[in-house]
C-alpha cells in the first residue's frame, strides 16, 4: 500500500506516519514531489491491520496496491525516476541513445564503433563481452578481454559503457568496468542474477523476457529494487511471435503502458525487436513517439563482417542520420500538452 499526504502537511505529521509504519516492522520509501508526498510501504501489510493510517493528521488517503510489485509502481513515487549513469541522465525529460556493436570483436572494430557512436551523438557505448548464444558453436564473446576493450574504447571517446552480465560470478568484474549492467532477455527471471547485479550498486538495464508479460517484467524489476538498488531502466526488445516475418515482435504498446504503471525509465531496442537493419530506423522513431526515454541500437562499422547479429546492425552514417530525427520527435513530445502519464 502507499500513503498520500495532504499538500502542505507538516514534517511532524509526515514523521508520525513513518514512525507508525516502522514501529510495526515495515519499511518506507518516501518520495517528495512538488505537489505531494507519497509514502510507499514495503513489508507484511497485515501488521498494519490495527493502525488506522487514514485517520492520521496530514493523510489524504491510503491506497492498497493489488499488484504484485510495489516499489516499481508509479504510485509509490511522486514523479519519474531519473537515473544517473556516469553523468548521463536517463529518464524524465532526457532522450538517451545507446549505440554500439552486438558483440565486442576485434580491437579496431570496437574502437571504430566507439568513435562512430560518439560522432553521431550517442550517449552510451554498448557491446557484449559475455554473449548469450542460442547454439554453443557461435561466437560467444571475448569475455574479460572484451570487457576491457570496450572500457578502453568508451574511455577514449568519453562514453560510459553498457554490457551484459549472464552469470553471478561475473557481476563484480563487470561492475568495475561498466557504468550500466545489462540483464538480457534470457535472464530476466534469473532472480539470483538480478539480486547479485543489484548488490553491485550499479544501475541495471533490465531487458524484457522474450515471452514475459508486463507484470512479470515489473516483478523482475521489483527484485532489483527490493535488493536495495533503485536504479533500474527497463528495455523492451521484442517478443516471440507466431509470425517469423521479423525476428521478434516489438511491443511498442508496452511503452505508454509502462509509463503509466511505473516511474522507472523505459527504453526500446529495435535491433533485436525487428532483427532487420532496414526496419530499425522506423521503429526507433516510433519508440520515441510512443514515449520511450531512449533507444538502444546495434551499430557496426562494417555490418557484413559482424560476428553476431550482422543482419540487424545499422551503419555509422545511418545512426548519424537517425539521431536528429529522434531528437526532433522527442522535442515534439516534450512540447505537447498531452500527458502520457
Ligand atoms: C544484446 O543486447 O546484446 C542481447 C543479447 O539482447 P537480448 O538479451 O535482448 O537478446
Ligand atoms: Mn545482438
Amino acid at each position: 500500500m502507499f500513503v498520500v499526504l495532504r499538500a502542505g502537511c507538516t514534517p511532524e505529521e509526515r514523521n508520525r506516519v513513518v514512525r507508525a509504519v516502522e514501529d510495526a516492522g515495515l519499511s518506507v520509501q518516501v518520495s517528495e514531489g512538488h505537489h505531494r508526498i507519497v509514502i510507499g510501504i514495503v513489508g507484511d501489510e497485515d501488521r498494519l491491520r490495527d493502525v488506522a493510517l487514514d485517520s492520521f493528521p496530514g493523510v489524504e488517503k491510503v491506497v492498497p496496491l493489488r499488484r504484485p510489485y510495489r516499489l516499481a509502481a508509479r504510485e509509490t513515487r511522486a514523479g519519474d525516476t531519473v537515473i544517473d549513469v556516469d553523468g548521463v541522465e536517463i529518464g524524465g525529460p532526457n532522450l538517451t541513445i545507446i549505440a554500439g556493436p552486438c558483440a565486442v570483436e576485434h580491437e579496431e572494430v570496437v574502437f571504430a564503433a566507439a568513435r562512430a557512436a560518439k560522432k553521431a551523438g550517442a550517449h552510451l557505448l554498448r557491446g557484449g563481452a559475455f554473449k548469450p548464444r542460442t547454439t554453443p558453436y557461435h561466437f560467444r564473446g571475448l569475455g574479460e578481454k572484451g570487457l576491457r576493450l570496450l572500457a578502453h574504447a568508451g574511455a577514449e571517446v568519453g562514453l560510459p559503457i553498457v554490457t551484459e552480465a549472464m552469470d553471478t560470478r561475473h557481476v563484480d568484474l563487470i561492475a568495475r568496468h561498466a557504468a550500466l549492467i545489462q540483464i538480457g532477455t534470457r535472464n530476466m527471471q534469473n532472480f539470483p542474477l538480478l539480486e547479485a547485479a543489484a548488490k553491485t550498486g550499479r544501475p541495471i538495464l533490465l531487458k524484457r523476457g522474450r515471452a514475459a508479460t508486463v507484470t512479470e517484467w515489473l516483478c523482475a524489476a521489483e527484485y532489483i529494487l527490493n535488493a536495495g538498488n533503485g536504479q533500474v531502466i527497463l528495455c523492451e526488445r521484442g517478443l516471440v511471435s507466431f509470425d517469423n516475418a521479423v525476428r521478434n515482435h516489438l511491443d511498442l504498446s508496452c511503452v505508454p503502458l509502462i509509463r503509466r504503471l511505473s516511474h522507472l525509465p523505459i527504453i526500446v531496442d529495435p535491433s533485436h525487436g525487428t532483427g532487420r537493419e532496414n526496419l530499425v530506423p522506423a521503429m526507433a522513431r516510433a519508440a520515441i513517439a510512443a514515449g520511450a526515454h531512449g533507444v538502444m541500437l546495434e551499430m557496426h562499422p562494417e555490418p557484413e563482417r559482424a560476428l553476431s547479429d550482422a543482419g540487424q546492425a545499422i551503419r555509422p552514417e545511418e545512426l548519424e542520420a537517425l539521431i536528429p530525427d529522434l531528437s526532433a520527435i522527442h522535442d515534439v513530445l516534450r512540447r505537447s500538452s498531452y500527458s502520457i502519464v
